[in-house]
């Protein structure tokens, strides 16, 4: 049974997993979609006796069907190796009653790093399959963590260039100090001034403007993307779920066929799209907790029907979901639609000219596989103090986000099923935030300092990626207008 994928802006495509990797957005906007969802192949308890790499190929290779297995493994065996700092990869942690399924062991201490060290590996594979000749240029908005991962991960890799936009006032210090200091000959790191949604739009303006298109071409390179959009970030990140699942049954926490619940922080819709994905093939799932901060324009879609980003945008302590433009709903769209193209391309034109869209009776059945919810930011420094203080365990801004809405979650329903918390970055990358919460002082205090009395006192220890940095040399200064980023581009790009 072979994958192919269309786009939820044309259905009558029929694409290759490579040509969609390749490619990142469909030519006329929409997203890549697989035709059907492959159901698991393996029964449950079988995942329990696999390693995390194993795991990976078994789910992928049902969706990128026209990579063979080797490649596959070549893939997989270049990405999750001693870049993380555990074995296990994706490691969980029991705190307050729930399972944190930490995702932030590879090199730049995000989740991201999930999808972004294998995307590299899936991009050369994809070029190479599709017989490409031209140089693939990476173009990419960042809420911070995305940029810093798409390119350690593409750092220096043949045939490749990564240009990363991200809000110069919207990232923490650490974030920003990772990206400005990225070593690389083909890399290229841009602050613009505005917030995360302007960098995401204007970088959809470059992938869709057809006359940078033709000087590109002319100049023998294209344009790819590392942001959730490509299915090549969206497919790696099913496996941890049915990975999170097969190691609670080894741990007998559950049995063969239990439910369980995911939470996940979320900014893009596309970490727990991949979860939604996970339930889809099978995945015994039975809520899907859509965690909000105070950009809660996708909980007040779940309550209204309603999709509205025309609200204030708030700079929070969770920087990475500070968005209100949230692109892979796009994907949730489509399917509750009945995958109809039509209906689709209508809210999504709603969307780009009056900012809003609202779904239709038919539609709202399909989104009772959520539950959606958000924190304020004190909810999230009294979630971080309480969790350490019952527990002694730290954890970040954005995972304390979900903490906090799995609380609501559980106060609501009276639900006890085990639930897994996806633990997206850790407490070291929001360094300030995380210690400010537990009672520590931070007005005049160095971040790396205060990384250090972090340590003192959690007994959590300071990952590389923190000590890297300390003494790294700011190589990338670059700040522009959200007008100029084209401009920037072609300058970099000599074109
Ligand atoms: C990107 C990010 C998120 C949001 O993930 P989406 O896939 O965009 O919903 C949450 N937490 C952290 C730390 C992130 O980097």
């Amino acid at each position: 049974m072979s994958t192919y994928y269309k786009s939820t802006r044309n259905t009558d495509l029929k694409v290759t997993a490579s040509f969609a990797i390749l490619q990142g957005l469909s030519e006329e906007g929409g997203l890549f979609v697989p035709d059907k969802i492959p159901p698991l192949n393996k029964e449950l308890q079988e995942y329990a006796d696999m390693t995390y790499k194993e795991v990976a190929f078994d789910i992928m290779r049902d969706y990128l069907s026209d990579f063979t297995d080797e490649e596959l493994w070549e893939c997989i065996n270049g990405a999750y190796d001693e870049k993380f700092d555990t074995r296990e990869i994706a490691p969980i942690m029991e705190a307050d009653g729930a399972f944190f399924l930490e995702l932030y062991h590879g090199k730049t201490i995000a989740f991201k790093d999930m999808a972004l060290s294998i995307l590299p590996y899936l991009m050369k594979m994809a070029a190479k399959k599709q017989n490409e000749d031209k140089e693939i240029v990476i173009l990419t908005a960042t809420s911070g963590d995305t940029g810093k991962a798409a390119m350690s991960g593409f750092a220096d890799v043949e045939g490749t260039k990564i240009v990363v936009f991200y809000p110069k006032s919207g990232v923490s210090p650490l974030q920003e100090k990772q990206m400005t200091t990225q070593k690389g000959n083909n890399i290229k790191v841009i602050g613009i001034k505005g917030n995360f949604d302007e960098a995401q739009s204007g970088v959809k303006a470059m992938f869709k403007d057809k006359t940078l298109a033709a000087k590109m071409a002319q100049a023998k390179m294209r344009f790819s993307s590392a942001n959730s959009i490509n299915i090549g970030r969206l497919v790696p990140q099913i496996v941890y779920y049915v990975y999170a699942y097969s190691r609670l049954l080894k741990a007998e926490v559950i049995e063969d066929g239990d439910m369980i619940n995911i939470t996940v922080p979320t900014g893009n819709f596309g970490n727990i799209l991949a979860a939604y994905y996970a339930k889809s093939m099978g995945l015994p799932v039975h809520k899907l907790i859509c965690a909000s901060n105070s950009n809660k324009v996708l909980f007040d879609f779940f309550e209204t029907h309603i999709y509205d980003t025309d609200r204030e945008f708030y700079v929070t302590s969770s920087p990475s979901m500070d968005i209100l433009i949230s692109s892979n709903l796009e994907r949730l769209i489509f399917k509750i639609t009945g995958e109809s193209q039509e209906k689709t391309v209508a809210l999504m034109e709603d969307l780009a000219k009056k900012g809003k869209f609202e779904i239709d009776e038919d539609m709202k059945e399909g989104l009772s596989d959520f539950f959606g919810g958000y924190a304020t930011e004190e909810d999230t420094r009294n979630v971080i103090c309480r969790i350490f203080n019952k527990d002694r365990y730290l954890i970040d801004p954005h995972t304390a986000v979900a903490a906090h809405v799995y609380e609501i979650y559980c106060d609501e329903t009276g639900d006890t099923i085990p639930t897994i918390i996806a633990s997206t970055a850790s407490p070291y990358k929001f360094t300030e935030a995380v210690a400010a919460s537990i009672g520590i002082e931070t007005k005049d205090v160095e971040d790396m300092e205060l990384a250090e009395i972090l340590q003192e006192k959690s007994g959590a220890v300071i990952p590389n990626a923190v000590e890297e940095i300390r003494n790294a040399p700011i190589i990338h200064d670059t700040v522009c207008d959200v007008s100029k980023m084209s401009e920037e581009l072609e300058k970099f790009l000599g074109i």
